[in-house]
């Protein structure tokens, strides 16, 4: 029997990509010898007729699967939607508006082949994107990285393959503010990269607005790291022993009889209890991390492999 493979496809008012999206995936698939494929859409909501394009295609081809949401819910939850409906022995998540090209796709298999468990698409130049676009992902992906602790590649977006195994474990992780590269970095599993152009958008406008972007961006960094929390904690404990030396030898010139003008008693001890104030917030800020770290219920391990079982 042929090994499946399943196509996740987020679409958000992409009429005018569809057609052509879907004639250029379906033969990238097709021209994969010796597999089956499905193709998942996930309608986030569209307002436009991309419904009534994937009614017509469904129709058509029973290879394609369609999950209609009742309202945009963001690119991260359709792409989850589909996960969840997937049937395949690897699932592979593009985006409909050819900016992934879905030739791509058989490099991706073929790095599965060989034994990864995530290929992932790396980005090697990105075309006919804003320099404000190309400039804020790349400073991002940077800061991200710095921050996260754990590994998530750069230049890397969720143009990637997952081996079943891979996906069962994403199952199982039900956070709300999803931010799947990171999930993908933090499982670990064997993760290659498979570089590529990535080109410009076929037809349309970008769906990921400002608001979005720094949505997802802020779900990245608050999701996988904890640096915010240690820099302001640092900062406290920083100012706290600075202000503390002061007040020591304001205490010791005092007692020397060494004359200083009063407010700089004030200016210290405002100091001091602005760096204590910080240092306290990061003590709750730990507990609450420790609270989202429970409520997100990820699996307490993950197991790639199993010997003699
Ligand atoms: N998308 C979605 N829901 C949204 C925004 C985007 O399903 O709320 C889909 C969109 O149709 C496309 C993919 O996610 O297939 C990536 O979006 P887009 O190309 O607009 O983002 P960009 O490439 O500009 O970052
Ligand atoms: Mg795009």
């Amino acid at each position: 029997m042929n090994k499946l493979l399943s196509l996740i496809v987020p679409v958000f008012n992409e009429e005018e990509v569809l057609p052509v999206s879907y004639a250029r995936m379906s033969a990238a698939m097709q021209a994969l010898t010796g597999y089956d494929y499905e193709i998942i859409y996930v309608n986030d909501g569209s307002r436009d007729g991309t419904m009534k394009q994937l009614r017509a295609i469904a129709k058509e081809h029973k290879e394609v699967r369609v999950i209609s949401f009742s309202r945009n819910f963001g690119h991260q939850l359709a792409v989850t939607a589909g996960m969840d409906n997937a049937r395949g022995d690897a699932l592979i998540i593009i985006d409909a508006d050819l900016q992934d090209p879905p030739e791509v796709i058989a490099e991706l298999v073929k790095a599965w082949e060989n034994g990864a468990d995530i290929a992932y698409g790396k980005r090697l130049k990105r075309e006919g994107e804003t320099v404000f676009k190309k400039l804020t992902a790349f400073c991002y992906y940077r800061l991200l990285n710095a921050m996260s602790a754990y590994p998530i590649p750069l230049d890397t977006g969720d143009f990637r393959l997952l081996d079943k195994k891979v996906a069962d474990v994403f199952l199982k992780m039900r956070e709300h503010n999803r931010f799947l590269r990171g999930m993908s970095g933090w499982m670990g599993f064997d993760a290659v990269p498979i570089e590529f152009v990535r080109n410009e958008r076929f037809a349309g406008k970008t769906k990921y607005t400002l608001k979005k972007m720094i949505r997802l961006a802020m779900d990245g960094i608050i999701g996988f790291s904890d640096r915010p929390l240690t820099l302001c904690g640092g900062f406290g404990v920083f100012t706290s022993i600075i202000a503390g030396l002061g007040l020591i030898a304001l205490i010791v010139l005092a007692c020397c009889g060494v004359k200083f003008p009063a407010w700089l008693w004030a200016v210290d001890g405002v100091v001091l209890l602005q760096g204590l104030t910080f240092l306290f917030l990061c003590i709750q800020g730990a507990y609450m991390n420790r609270m989202y770290d429970e409520l997100k219920q990820r699996p307490l391990y993950i197991v790639a492999e199993e010997l003699n079982f």
